[in-house]
């Protein structure tokens, strides 16, 4: 635990709030979170049940596994997923962890292909897991062949993410295809990380759990597709095995997800989980200003994310030290972006593009100043 630090995005999102609160004008673009409220649809539907107060079963309501697992199987095209293959958790972020902690023994080696989300490395070895890091391409695709080269006796899981935090990319259907035959009889267990699947902005998006691998866990929860990010519920999609160990894991340490949270994600089933057509639009919008914006400042190299609500932008040509041009951005400009350091990838930064049209439009004007700045000093 020593070795343990807080959340690198949660830490810099406060500080950009603090200053705010301080009276500076801070363009904070660091969360990962969306900036609507929870959909109005939610908030009736979870109205009508507040009288409702008792312990629900560890693994969730029974509606809920239930509708959870009709909308998977249909979603995914995947026969086995059963209710009792689901596991409803206080937001994903458990969900990985219980999974992990059901998954692999001390010592046994998880693939995280890099740059990757703050908290794998961190939850993987409080599981006990030795991380080994493989590099996506440089278009952010997964590399199968880098991943074959990284196999041996003792890897068990592989944790992929796809839209993709850090970068915004959706992996692409032929690389995953190709990660499916490598990983053929390895017994290798994917897990699939699907909370960005409900935003995605092309056609053509391959879900991962549907490229033929021959284990997968599913992760997924209604904090980004339903912008329910504080009321915590996510689930696992598992064999009964799994599963079964995930319950009993978080009938010591949570219990169920919370009543209210519970109703939120039944209510949000009954519509497939889709995000509300308005706020998906929204982000389609702020993604093509960001991106029009980005493009036009020299020294920066960007890839148009496919999905979720993040630029991963290349800051090399400026410098390798991510983190102290934050810093500088930051204090001088006024404009809070999460270094490529919290996600293993020095020389990188992170843009959500979740904003008002104006304040993005401002935020992008400061950066544009504070490299030109930099660059002419
Ligand atoms: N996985 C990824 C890739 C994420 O970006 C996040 C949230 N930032 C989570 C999991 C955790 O989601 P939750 O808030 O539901 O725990």
């Amino acid at each position: 635990m020593g070795g343990l630090s807080e959340s690198a995005t949660l830490a810099l999102n406060s500080r950009a709030k603090k200053m705010a609160a301080e009276g500076k004008t801070i363009y904070n673009l660091t969360a990962g979170e969306l900036a609507t409220d929870t959909p109005e649809y939610i908030q009736t539907a979870v109205a009508k049940t507040l009288q409702l107060n008792k312990y629900t079963p560890v693994a969730g309501l029974p509606d809920l596994r239930a509708a959870i697992a009709r909308d998977a199987r249909q979603w995914y095209g995947l026969d086995w997923i059963e209710p009792a293959n689901v596991v409803v958790t206080a937001g994903a972020k458990p969900a990985i962890y219980a999974s992990l902690l059901a998954l692999i023994n001390p010592g046994d080696e998880v693939i995280v292909p890099v740059p990757a989300w703050v908290s794998y490395n961190d939850l993987v070895e409080l599981a006990g897991g030795l991380v080994v890091p493989v590099p996506l391409t440089d278009d952010f695709d997964l590399d199968p062949a880098a991943i074959a080269a990284k196999l041996t006796p003792r890897t068990k899981a592989i944790l992929i993410n796809s839209p993709h935090n850090p970068t915004g990319a959706v992996f692409s259907g032929n690389a995953l295809e190709e990660l499916a035959k490598v990983l053929q009889g390895s017994g290798v267990t994917v897990m699939a990380d699907d909370i960005y699947s409900k935003l995605v902005y092309e056609e053509g998006f391959t879900p991962v759990p549907t490229c033929g691998f021959e284990k997968v866990v599913i992760i997924n929860g209604f904090s980004k597709s339903q912008a329910l990010t504080g009321w915590r519920v996510g689930y696992v999609i598992a064999d009964k095995t799994v599963a079964g160990a995930v319950t009993s894991l978080l009938s010591h340490i949570t219990g169920n997800a919370a009543v209210p949270s519970q109703e939120a994600a039944l209510a949000a089933m009954a519509r497939h989980d889709k995000p509300p057509a308005e706020t998906l639009e929204a982000l389609k919008r702020q993604r093509q200003i960001v991106y029009q914006a980005l493009e036009a400042i020299p020294g920066l190299k960007v890839h148009l994310p496919g999905g979720a609500f993040y630029f991963f932008i290349d800051i090399r040509a400026i410098t390798n030290k991510s983190a102290e041009w934050c810093e500088d951005l930051l204090m001088q400009a006024g404009v809070a972006l999460v270094p490529g350091e919290a996600f293993s990838a020095p020389g990188f930064v992170r843009l959500t593009f979740v904003a008002d049209e104006e304040i993005l439009k401002k935020a992008l004007e400061q950066i544009n100043k504070f490299i030109k700045k930099d660059t002419d000093t």
